[in-house]
């Protein structure tokens, strides 16, 4: 099995470099059909509006909304979280209408109130993940097809589950911690067969 990270900008390295340590085959992907190639793809975090941009300038967006809507796994963090949205609190970027969540962007504020927390996420065992928010949006609306994973202590969602696609408004590859990235894999080995479809 291979996975790809979008590469066109962000902490697409870090996504890499935990995925090796976890000997997975994966390849950065910057040209559409690299997309045939892999039977996952991460978006990671970065600039959101920077991220949509390059992906409409290197034609990536419909190949991406094709293999998700295909029951490929997908799985955004951060940014990443921003473009699998269907909507979004800003005009500013034009997500990819994957995922039924509305995300409000920079949801705790500037650089400065960016955060760490212990989190428990659903599907992981009971160990809390070390989850750094960094400028991190949040899931305003819930759609009915889609599992919260992890809210913070108010309720507010930050990692959500539809089906073959994820996301999550933290960061797990600036940690030690591979469990997510490892429930990524077990989704892309058993794709749910289409966006919003299976559990
Ligand atoms: N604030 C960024 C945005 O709106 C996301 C930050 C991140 O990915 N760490 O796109």
């Amino acid at each position: 099995m291979r996975i790809g990270v979008l590469a066109v900008q962000g902490d697409f390295a870090e996504h890499i470099a935990i995925l090796r340590r976890l000997n997975v085959d994966c390849l950065e992907v910057r040209l559409p059909e690299q997309l045939d190639d892999v039977s996952g793809l991460i978006i990671p975090g970065g600039e959101s509006t920077t991220l949509s941009r390059l992906m409409s300038i290197y034609n990536l967006r419909e190949p991406v909304q094709d293999m998700a809507r295909a029951g490929k796994a997908v799985w955004g963090t951060c940014a990443g979280m921003i473009m699998l949205a269907h909507e979004i609190t800003e005009a500013d970027p034009v997500p990819l209408q994957l995922m039924d969540i509305g995300v409000r962007r920079n949801a705790f504020g500037r650089q400065i109130d960016s955060f760490e927390q212990e989190l428990d996420i659903a599907g992981l065992d009971s160990r809390p993940f070390h989850a750094i928010f960094i400028r991190a949006p949040v899931v305003m609306r819930v759609g009915d097809k889609v599992k919260t994973l992890a809210t913070l202590a108010d309720g507010q969602a930050v990692a959500v589950r539809q089906g073959n696609l994820m996301a999550t408004a933290f960061h797990p590859e600036l940690t030690r911690d591979t469990r997510l990235h490892q429930y990524f894999l077990d989704l892309a080995a058993a794709p749910a067969g289409g966006a919003g479809r299976g559990s």
